[in-house]
């Protein structure tokens, strides 16, 4: 069997030790004669994955019990709307730091129920960069202030949190979710769809502060939209073999040092095609180089025919999933928790290679 070095962006690569454990326990889970998928969501054996999933995601990220670990369905574009829904009403004002395509889509979903104050936008600059905290207009008596902590299609990301005085943030982490450590006591919920840094898709992880959750509105909110409806109990049939390959995922960030391990591998992998990038004009980087991403490393080449050869041909060298975004074209290559140094070195090596032969 061979495998790719794959560089999709998500649903993402997923660790082979991983996705070998689940298959090992697929068909008889742990001695149980069925798999994972097919017993109740309220058995003893679901009962503790839901828990050692979240008791890593509370070790990992260092949260205490004055957080609540939800895993919901939906993706993060639920999120979008199930954060304001239930966070924002008419009258009210939330701020929102735009700085993608996806923190657009937020903003357009969050203007249905109450007042956005943009505290920052950098999209007639093409979305190139990231805000400094001198750059953010807030409005200091928001509900939340929403950001996007790496924006995925572009290849920014925020350096460290944006500061906000006692107002919560709000975080779309789902293209940076568990690569560094970050600082839990700015947040008032952090949402990620699972399928790039924490597992497959079907699953998306939420997470709120207890005092935030306390806030979040029940009255005219359908009641599975309402975050108290899933903090109270598992009130429906969750996503269970989604949730079960992120308990292993989890397991496996653990078992490699964590957060302070997974930001110095994540910086190294980047460095070195940011390097690559930067040693002449051949290639050019699409981000500011302030806000660049150690999850997704865009750039173009000199035409689009050379991007598309660039694409060919790394294809026949296994190097798979390097097309930018349909929105904005180039190249992409995502390289979260999951991704190889060895596939970055051979992305690398490709990179010379294509520039000596091209360039
Ligand atoms: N936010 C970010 C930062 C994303 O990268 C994506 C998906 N690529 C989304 C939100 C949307 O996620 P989903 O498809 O899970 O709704």
């Amino acid at each position: 069997m061979s495998r790719v070095h794959n560089f999709s962006a998500g649903p993402a690569t997923l660790p082979l030790e991983v996705l070998e454990k689940a298959q090992s326990e697929l068909t008889d889970y742990r001695g149980l004669g069925s798999s994972i998928m097919e017993i109740s969501h309220r058995s003893p054996a679901y009962s503790e994955i839901d828990a050692q999933a979240t008791e890593r995601i509370k070790r990992l990220l260092g949260l205490d019990d004055a957080f609540t670990v939800l895993f919901l369905q939906g993706g993060a574009s639920t999120q979008f709307m199930m954060a304001p829904y239930n966070f924002l009403s008419a009258g009210q004002t939330a701020d929102y730091i735009d700085t993608g395509r996806w923190s657009d889509k937020a903003i357009t979903e969050a203007r249905r129920f109450g007042t956005v104050n943009t505290a920052f936008s950098s999209k007639e600059s093409h979305y190139t960069r990231v805000p400094g905290q001198g750059d953010l207009n807030l409005s200091g008596d928001a509900r939340y202030v929403h950001f996007t902590s790496n924006n995925t299609v572009v290849g920014t990301q925020f350096p460290t949190e944006p500061d906000t005085g006692d107002v919560p943030l709000v975080c779309d982490a789902s293209s940076d979710i568990l690569s560094r450590p970050i600082d839990v006591d700015k947040y008032g919920m952090i949402y990620a769809g699972a399928q790039k840094n924490l597992g497959p898709a079907g699953v998306t992880l939420v997470i709120i502060r207890n005092d935030f959750l306390e806030q979040a509105k029940v009255d005219d909110v359908p009641t599975i939209l309402r975050y108290k409806t899933h903090a109270a109990k598992i009130f429906n049939t969750p996503p269970v073999f989604a949730v079960y390959l992120v308990n292993l995922v989890l397991e496996w960030i653990e078992g490699k040092g964590g957060l302070p391990y997974f930001e110095s591998f994540n910086k190294k992998k980047a460095t070195l095609l940011y390097n690559q990038i930067d040693s002449d004009d051949f290639y050019r980087g699409t981000a500011d180089k302030d806000s660049r991403s150690t999850m997704n490393v865009t750039f173009r080449l000199p035409s689009e025919a050379l991007e598309q050869k660039f694409l060919e041909e790394a294809k026949k060298e296994n190097l798979v999933a390097l097309k930018g975004h349909r929105s904005v074209g180039g190249i992409r290559a995502s390289i979260y928790n999951a991704c190889a140094h060895e596939s970055v070195e051979a992305l690398n090596r490709f990179m010379v290679d294509f520039r000596d032969h091209n360039g």
